[in-house]
């Protein structure tokens, strides 16, 4: 069969538009031939373009447009001549929103034809993901990924009209650049031209937008790539996208409005659209573990609870408890009765988990069988309880047709250690990290993962004052905990504290968190040349590496620096949440594997001799 050219061909729909109201019109379409039933008299193809698919009927009696019909495949790009009509009574499918109406072809083109695909884009679901990568073209024909893109298209549009209406430039900032201290390894372009010298890529554009409030632009952003080469971890890609932004003159909370106020557009273009309500819940770093036990708060779950208080001086005696340190309880929302077996087994893989670090769990249910201990557990249970309202409320606990929940107390037996690996709240740290195990191991019983579609599945906070530093036990130094841009709280300036106790130093440094995982983060820079050059120096850098580093950001810094700060956000999770997709992978186009490779190009690969010559590079074989 030859092919048709296109000619002036034009179409005038597209193929998911059509409705009822377009019968008797006379319509051209192009797409891919989804499927195709051949009747015998009739030929059905199925035809798709990124808005859906049409039903499109060839009668043989139109001799020339059935022998290309009866020629097509899927995946051939054809052009159909017709016109629409109502399907007749009983052959509606009420599950297309094209459905009621098919295309009568009076002509049909084929444009091009295709080999037998490896899967069929007509599939909902392709199991292997590498045959989907390999083939991404085939796959992002899904009518699923076009789903996706297009809502990130409409994000991203939102979010820049969202920004440019509240004064802020758009600016690109180079690629090819010196590196920045995002914690991660440069990815490193070689330079041809100078022999031994390399650019890196940027891990986000956190000089360039700080020297842009240096420029006087006031409020920048950027949708901006970032490299970073990091160790394999799930969910994580090599480049990824950030919306990244800077204001002049703003206090934390001036960034927070303006992050509040885009995530708002964001969520508003999910189908069916989110409202959020804004602000935020804020909590600061140390009531974030001293309630959620992590930065990053899961509150679908009701927070921890203090029971150091009610366990006092004598039940501690009593029961074998460490005196000075912390008992923390929560609840796990409609667990259901445990089985005995159950109940045994849970212990265990907890007291397992716990290993020798001294923590233990209180058998609250034990202590209820005691005379001297059933006033403990009433309390116990009582301020567990209350805990619980806080967090989406079900059914009253203990009402009629409640489901009871799973309390879990964790006590530190007679030795515990006040710190573990130098951290006096790792015991904050270790029971929130069992709160979320829990959490997950029961999340078909506790049912606070679903997703209803609605504002309720997205819980929003704002964490501020982070810990400026972090004690780095391998090298024995001080690391900046956020970038080393990021000003100190001005009390603990004052105070002295850069110098004396860098444990203790507050950063203006805040983390936007949505259900556990961390959306964004940034921080109030330093804008003076002398403090910055004394936080390089306390985080064990030299003068002279500092200069050369970051030499000429040092000296622009000496140029009437504004105050200012930002934050950048991660654009692929907001994407990936809103679709309700699983992986990073859903929603970015070209991704790579968790190995760093991009399977369609087949990424990274060998140089040749003449490349890597110009490149003054030589591949030494390490054995
Ligand atoms: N550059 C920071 C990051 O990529 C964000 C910021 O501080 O604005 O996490």
């Amino acid at each position: 069969m030859t092919l048709d050219f296109l000619g002036n061909l034009q179409r005038t729909q597209m193929c998911g538009e059509l409705r009822r109201e377009h019968a008797g019109q006379n319509v051209v379409l192009m797409g891919w031939v989804n499927r195709r039933r051949d009747h015998g008299g009739l030929i059905f193809l199925d035809l798709r373009d990124r808005t859906g698919i049409a039903q499109v009927v060839v009668d043989e009696k139109v001799g020339a447009a059935h022998d290309k019909a009866d020629a097509a495949r899927p995946e051939y790009v054809v052009a159909v001549k017709g016109h629409v009509r109502r399907r007749g009574a009983g052959l509606e499918n009420p599950n297309m929103p094209t459905g009621e109406v098919e295309v009568v072809a009076d002509e049909l083109l084929l444009l091009n034809e295709s080999k037998t695909p490896p899967f069929s884009p007509a599939e909902d679901a392709i199991a292997n993901e590498e045959v989907r990568l390999k083939w991404r073209y085939l796959d992002l024909r899904r009518v699923e990924m076009q789903r996706n893109f297009a809502l990130r298209s409409r994000v991203a549009m939102a979010i820049r009209n969202y920004l440019v209406g509240e004064g802020f430039l758009e600016i690109e900032t180079p690629f090819m650049t010196k590196s920045t201290p995002e914690g991660a390894r440069d990815y490193l372009v070689p330079s041809r031209i100078h022999a031994g010298e390399f650019y890196a890529l940027p891990q986000s554009p956190q000089i360039f937008k700080q020297i842009l409030m240096i420029s006087g632009f006031d409020r920048y952003f950027q949708i901006a790539r970032c490299f970073r080469d990091e160790d394999l971890r799930a969910d994580r890609q090599p480049e990824f996208t950030q919306i990244d932004l800077e204001i002049s003159f703003p206090t934390q909370e001036t960034v927070f409005r303006v992050t509040e106020g885009f995530l708002t557009a964001a969520f508003a273009q999910a189908d069916p659209p989110i409202r959020l309500t804004t602000p935020f819940v804020r909590m600061t770093y140390d009531e974030a573990i001293k309630n959620y036990g992590i930065d990053k708060p899961d509150m679908r779950l009701p927070a921890m609870v203090s029971l150091t208080d009610e366990l006092t001086p004598e039940l501690r005696e009593q029961l074998k408890i460490e005196q000075a340190l912390p008992v923390l309880g929560f609840v796990i929302p409609e667990v259901g009765e445990l089985s005995g077996t159950a109940r045994k087994s849970l212990l265990s893989e907890v007291r397992a988990g716990f290993g020798d670090c001294g923590l233990d769990l209180l058998d609250v249910a034990r202590l209820k069988t005691s005379a001297d201990f059933a006033p403990l557990a009433a309390v116990i249970e009582a301020k567990l309880n209350g805990s619980t309202s806080q967090v989406r409320p079900t059914v009253e606990p203990g009402a009629p047709g409640s489901v009871a929940d799973l309390m879990v107390v964790v006590t530190p037996k007679l030795g515990t250690p006040t710190m573990w690996n130098y951290d006096p709240q790792w015991i904050w740290k270790r029971v929130g990290q069992l709160r979320l195990q829990l959490g997950a191991k029961f999340a078909d019983k506790h049912g606070r993962f679903k997703q209803t579609g609605t504002e309720a599945d997205f819980k929003f906070a704002w964490v501020t004052d982070f810990p400026m530093y972090e004690w780095n036990e391998e090298t024995k130094t001080w690391d900046a905990a956020h970038h080393p841009f990021t000003s100190p709280h001005e009390d603990d300036i004052k105070a002295g504290r850069l110098t004396s106790d860098k444990g203790a130093v507050r950063a203006l440094a805040y983390d936007v968190v949505l259900n556990g995982t961390e959306l964004g983060s940034g921080s109030i820079r330093i804008h003076r040349q002398d403090v910055q050059a004394e936080i390089f120096r306390s985080l064990g850098m030299s003068d002279a590496e500092a200069k050369e580093r970051f030499g000429f950001f040092l000296d622009a810094l000496e140029y009437g620096t504004p105050p200012h700060g930002g934050i950048a956000l991660g654009l692929d999770r907001i994407v990936m949440i809103l679709a309700g997709a699983s992986s990073l992978r859903e929603v970015i186009a070209f991704p790579k594997t968790a190995k760093a490779i991009d399977l369609m190009c087949d990424a990274p690969s060998h140089a040749t001799e003449a490349q890597l010559r110009e490149l003054h590079l030589r591949i030494a074989q390490r054995s």
